[in-house]
């Protein structure tokens, strides 16, 4: 919408509009590596690059930077492209840099005929050391003046992989008296012996992100190419191989940079993301409490909710640490709305109403959702015997408890108003049962003066006989240490929260037997949550999502 306030990339758009580039020659890309699952982080840069697409109506490619085969892989491929899908947004083509290999090699050949390119016959460790510091020049390499000839044959049989890895690298000859170090002579391609998931064994050279990245957006046409801060550096070299291979009538692109986002609680690279699957410290990409799009998703979050989140915090020009909170305001905001309620006891205290008879039962009209009156109403069992949370009650409580205590009155939500008697317990004075009366005239809605009656409390609760158990998830914080990849001294392994997944099993109202994966709820007075995917009609498994108030705020 026009209304809102531009943030500093929409400026830079804007202005170059302003200074004729004309809009119908805008395009964006969204390029991730597909090295691992897209997290929370990356929706940043989705919402920002795909809302740019929106709101100019141009294309937006979905770019796979995949580069590097020793950690790239067909299963990221398919994750990225069905999160992007599932967040809501559509790519004008889908397209990989290895697409471009051949391309590259071309103009990396075309660079080492005008003496801008070399292969340089040194180590790794001898390379980074001629780099020098940003405050002394750099070395040299003596392979730095090769002959072009000499040259081009290294670099031909480089490419029919005569080589060991690590033997040649090519490199860019560009100016190792920089001040910007990435300026100095930087590495274009290596040997790599390694299959591509795209490419198979075509290829056993592989270029640089740097050498890549810019050219593939030339070669796509992108107008503007947004990355994190971290390459502000390389915009330098971005600019300088663009400057070799631009023709005049084409579009050039132009990167910017703004800031990657941190999020409290939680890692978002995808490097350590691997360490925690890898290390089994979560049991898959998609564990709910993994900051992944396909975990957030598993847990319940929906993309209205994550897009939400993203376009919040917006676009930052500086590094910060966003609290997870917000984003949990934001699901608890859009299921406030949409979840149906229903009734399920985690914690089950076995209570009788001793004055309701044996064998009867009766079902009980409940409302969907009071924010939502197209909801429309369900039917709820009652019965003699029935759970409520062992919170619930005490045998005495101050006044402020305004729930069940012995002498004391409760309305059973959509049901009757009962009156704890006694209670019975173990040896250990737990308490196992509570014996109740109910008002029989009270029942919810049966227009009586009785149900129009007001006692403090409202209890949730279930018919024994016809509950459904089922395995409920509940998570914390994956990491106790609110930025646990920031400490100099530690690894961010150590902050590893070792209570982040309770299973309990719960009792569920009958309504939810035909429950199906990714469908969620409120259960009244608990929280929000969902059914997993491992959830089955023998076993439901469900999650819990968010609780209905945030419980970290001090
Ligand atoms: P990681 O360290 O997780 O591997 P990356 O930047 O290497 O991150 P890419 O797959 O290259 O991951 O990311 C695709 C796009 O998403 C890039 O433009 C990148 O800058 C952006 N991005 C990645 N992480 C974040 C983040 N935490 N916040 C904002 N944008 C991000
Ligand atoms: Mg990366
Ligand atoms: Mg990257």
């Amino acid at each position: 919408d026009d209304t809102k306030s531009l943030n500093f990339i929409e400026h830079i758009i804007e202005d170059d509009l302003a200074n004729g580039f004309s809009k119908n020659k805008l395009r964006f890309r969204f390029p991730p590596e597909p090295n691992g699952y897209l997290h929370i982080g990356h929706a940043s840069s989705i919402c920002l690059n795909f809302g740019l697409g929106l709101r100019y109506n141009a294309p937006v490619n979905l770019r796979f930077d995949d580069t590097n085969p020793a950690k790239e892989e067909q299963e990221y491929v398919d994750a990225i492209k069905r999160d992007v899908e599932w967040l809501g947004f559509n790519w004008a083509e889908e397209v990989y840099a290895s697409d471009y290999f051949q391309q590259l090699y071309d103009w990396a050949v075309t660079f080492i005929k005008e003496g801008k390119a070399y292969v340089d016959s040194q180590s790794a460790a001898q390379i980074a050391e001629q780099k020098g510091t940003p405050t002394e020049h750099g070395v040299a390499s003596p392979y730095r003046d090769r002959s072009v000839a000499e040259n081009l044959a290294l670099f031909n049989e480089m490419k029919e992989c005569k080589f060991a890895e690590g033997e040649h690298v090519l490199r860019a000859k560009i100016d190792m008296t920089s001040s910007n170090m990435l300026m100095r002579d930087p590495i274009m391609y290596r040997i790599l012996h390694k299959a591509h998931h795209r490419t198979n064994t075509d290829w056993c050279i592989y270029p640089m992100y740097d050498w890549t990245h810019g050219e593939s957006d030339y070669l796509e046409q992108v107008s503007h190419s947004f990355c994190t801060l971290e390459f502000a550096m390389h915009r330098e070299l971005y600019d300088w191989f663009l400057d070799q291979v631009v023709a005049s009538d084409k579009v050039r692109p132009k990167q910017r940079e703004f800031a990657r986002r941190n999020f409290s609680h939680t890692v978002v690279s995808k490097r350590k993301l691997l360490q925690l699957v890898e290390e089994k410290v979560v049991t898959s990409w998609d564990d709910p409490r993994m900051p992944t799009i396909s975990g957030l998703r598993r847990k319940g979050y929906t993309a209205e909710a994550i897009r939400n989140f993203s376009n919040t915090i917006g676009i930052a020009k500086r590094e910060n640490v966003v609290d997870v909170s917000l984003l949990e305001f934001s699901i608890r905001e859009h299921l406030n709305r949409v979840a149906p309620r229903v009734m399920a006891v985690l914690d089950p205290l076995k209570v009788v109403i001793t004055n309701y008879p044996k064998d009867q039962e009766e079902w009980l009209e409940a409302e969907n959702n009071q924010e939502d009156e197209s909801a429309g109403y369900r039917t709820v069992p009652f019965s003699r015997e029935l759970y409520i949370e062992k919170e619930d009650f005490r045998e005495e409580a101050n006044k402020k408890f305004f729930r069940l205590k012995l002498g004391n009155e409760v309305r059973l939500k959509n049901g009757y108003i009962i009156k704890a008697e006694s209670c019975t317990k173990d040896t250990d004075g737990n308490i196992l049962e509570v014996q109740c009366t109910y008002d029989p005239k009270s029942r919810s809605g049966s227009g009586t003066e009785e149900s129009l009656r007001k006692v403090k409390g409202t209890l949730h609760w279930v018919s024994i006989k016809h509950a459904i158990p089922a395995e409920v998830r509940l998570y914390d914080r994956l990491f106790t240490d609110e930025t646990p990849d920031q400490h100099k001294d530690k690894d961010f392994m150590e902050f590893i929260n070792p209570d982040s997944l309770t299973v309990i099993t719960g009792y569920l109202e009958p309504s939810l037997k035909t429950a199906q994966p990714e469908d969620f709820f409120q259960f009244q007075r608990l929280g929000y949550f969902n059914v997993d995917t491992d959830s089955s009609a023998e076993k439901l498994v469900f999650n819990k999502t968010v609780g209905l108030r945030d419980t970290w705020a001090k």
